[in-house]
């Protein structure tokens, strides 16, 4: 559906509503139209799929469902056509000795932090109302500062106690670098627009933010920097909000 819309997701990046609830229109690992990541071999359907073809706001309900079915579909086709051809993978027995280390380290560890309370630790932090949808920069900071602490006490010291739980140790790390990524970029855009909000700056501003907050790792270091959306995406902006997503305003 995407493809008939004209719309290259793996090229054009949409605007994302940045919440942890989870579902599909809040991001995941960019893919094109037939749900390849940019890692060979790696596809990503449904809520871990990044599709953005929302928007910073939810467009229609059911997108969830529709969109899990279809990028399944798509990954599972694409998945099956990649293994036909594909030949065996190649890696030596010290790469995987090294991986394998670096995966068990939490279920080595005889004392640390239990991966529940570091859990939870995070999504106090993240998770309530004031932090996540009625954002201000000094509850942002405060997060913010909680989870760098977090991340540089509690994730080097992650005790996993068996198996399960060293599968909810690596999401926990996974968690804590999104929530650094999520504050990060919530303090950098400073107006609100579509469902992300901020108290102290409650207005959609589309001379300086009708763009793309970008991140990556630099140096050790998240750099944060815009990409202008392209115009073809913008509608018409002399328009209301209410105007411009009549769904969200229906009774
Ligand atoms: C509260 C709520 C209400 C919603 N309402 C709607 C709605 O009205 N309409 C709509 O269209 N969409 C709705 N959605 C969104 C919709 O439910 C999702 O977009 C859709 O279910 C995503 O499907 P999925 O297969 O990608 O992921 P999921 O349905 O989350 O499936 C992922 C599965 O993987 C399993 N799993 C996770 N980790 C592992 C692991 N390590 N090993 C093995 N298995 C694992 C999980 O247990 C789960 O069963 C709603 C979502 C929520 C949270």
């Amino acid at each position: 559906m995407l493809d008939r819309a004209g719309i290259d997701i793996f090229k054009d990046r949409f605007e994302q509503y940045m919440a942890f609830v989870g579902s599909f229109w809040e991001g995941g690992v960019r893919i094109n139209t037939k749900c390849e990541t940019n890692v060979p071999g790696l596809y990503a359907a449904g809520d871990s799929s990044g599709t953005n073809f929302t928007g910073p706001t939810y467009a229609a309900l059911g997108s969830g469902m529709a969109g899990a079915a279809v990028t399944g579909y798509r990954a599972g086709q694409s998945a099956a056509q990649f293994a036909l051809d594909a030949e065996g993978p190649s890696i030596s027995e010290s790469e995987i000795a090294r991986f394998r280390d670096s995966v068990n380290e939490p279920l080595k560890r005889e004392s640390g932090f239990s991966t529940d309370h570091v859990l939870t630790r995070v999504q106090q932090t993240i998770l309530p109302y004031e932090v996540r949808m009625v954002m201000h920069e000094k509850r942002l900071q405060a997060a913010l500062t909680m989870i760098e602490f977090f991340r540089d006490h509690f994730l080097p010291k992650l005790r996993a106690v068996n198996t399960h739980d060293l599968r909810k140790a690596h999401e926990v790390r996974n968690i804590m670098l999104g929530a650094e990524m999520q504050l990060r970029a919530a303090l950098f855009r400073t107006e609100s627009r579509g469902s992300f909000y901020r108290e102290d700056y409650p207005r959609r501003d589309d001379e300086n933010w009708l763009k793309w907050v970008m991140l990556k790792e630099e140096d050790g270091k998240m750099k944060l920097w815009t990409e202008p959306v392209p115009k073809e995406y913008w509608g018409d902006t002399s328009l209301s909000h209410e105007e411009r997503y009549p769904l969200q305003y229906q009774a």
